[in-house]
Parts: C-alpha cells; structure tokens; sequence
C-alpha cells in the first residue's frame, strides 16, 4: 500500500488539509451532498469566488478559497453523470482526480482530501469509482513527488470498505 495515501471515515469538511475536493456541478452553482455540505461549512466566500469561473467542465478543476473550514483551499471538480457507462464516464472520472492533483501541484498544496466523486447523486457504481479513483492517484502520485499525502474520505461505510478492500491488495 502506498505510504502516501490514506482512507478515513468522515466528513471531509472538517479535514485539516491544504485542499479538499468538492464533488461540483458544471455550473459551480452549490447543490446538495458532499457540494452542500462544503458551502454551508465555509461559507459565502466560497461561492462569491466561484463567481469568476464560467462554470466548469466535466473532468475540470478550479480552486477557491476555503473560507471558514480547516483547509486552506477548495479544488472543484466535475464528476460524470453514470449514463450506463460508455459515455467515457470512466475517463473523465479519471480527468476528475489527475486534474485536481495538477491544480494541487499548481497552487503549492500538499495534503489533499478526495471525496468519493460522482458516487452519489450522480451514480457512478462504488466499485469502479474506487478503482479509478485509487489507480489514478496513484499514478499521479509518482508524477508528483511534492504532494505528500491524499485521503479518500468516504461518508457512507460501504465506500470505505472498498477502499480498504482494494487498497489492502
Ligand atoms: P456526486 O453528484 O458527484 O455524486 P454527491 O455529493 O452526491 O456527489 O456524492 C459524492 C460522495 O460524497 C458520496 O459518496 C457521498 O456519500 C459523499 N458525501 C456526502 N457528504 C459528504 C461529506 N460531508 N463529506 C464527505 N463525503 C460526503
């Protein structure tokens, strides 16, 4: 198991990181889930700053401010909608995790937390999420030597039972 990558069971908006992801909408228009909890957790700051975008696409990423949660930074990115599973959602949930990791590297940010993307209210299926999202942080991981450490936080226990499940390997 890499040394640099951990899984927790909480809620990510009271992780003391340099960066937590937050599962977003194309429009960076708030929402509910793991979006709701961010805003409500930081505040209007974050919204005001997201103002600057004009939305974001599916497997993009931007940053804002953290506002009044623990971390120093907020790294948006879009995950796919589950469409039955040839509509590359895999490859842009992939995009998801390798673009907030290039924005981390950009911004200086060295520990980021990562939530379970698109497992939600958009439906991607758990265990190919959790495959995806671990191969490719890992991958990341070799290619960017100066973020120290991820979490996956995941919220419900059955997600974090397949991350432990596949990071045991
Ligand atoms: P999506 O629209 O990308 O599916 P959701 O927010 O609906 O986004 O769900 C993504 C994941 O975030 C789900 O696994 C959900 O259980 C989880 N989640 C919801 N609230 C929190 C929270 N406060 N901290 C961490 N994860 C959360």
């Amino acid at each position: 198991m890499n040394q640099r990558i951990e899984i927790i069971k909480g809620d990510i908006t009271k992780m003391e990181v340099d960066a937590v992801v937050n599962a977003a909408n194309k429009k960076l228009a708030g929402g509910g889930g793991v979006d709701g909890a961010i805003h409500r957790a930081g505040g209007p700051a974050i919204m005001e700053e997201s103002k600057k975008f004009d939305g974001c696409e599916t497997g993009e990423a931007v940053v804002t401010t953290a506002g009044n949660m623990p971390s120093e930074k907020v790294i948006h990115t879009v995950g796919p909608v589950w469409n039955g599973g040839d509509k590359n959602e895999a490859d842009r949930l992939a995009d998801c995790y390798r673009n907030s990791l290039k924005r981390a590297s950009e911004h200086g940010l060295r520990t980021v937390a990562f939530p379970n993307i698109s497992t939600g209210i958009y439906g991607f299926p758990k265990e190919e999420a959790a495959d995806i999202a671990i191969r490719t942080v890992q991958d990341c991981l070799e290619d960017h030597e100066e973020i120290e450490h991820v979490y996956f936080v995941c919220f419900d226990e059955e997600n974090k039972q397949i991350y432990e499940n596949r990071l045991s390997k």
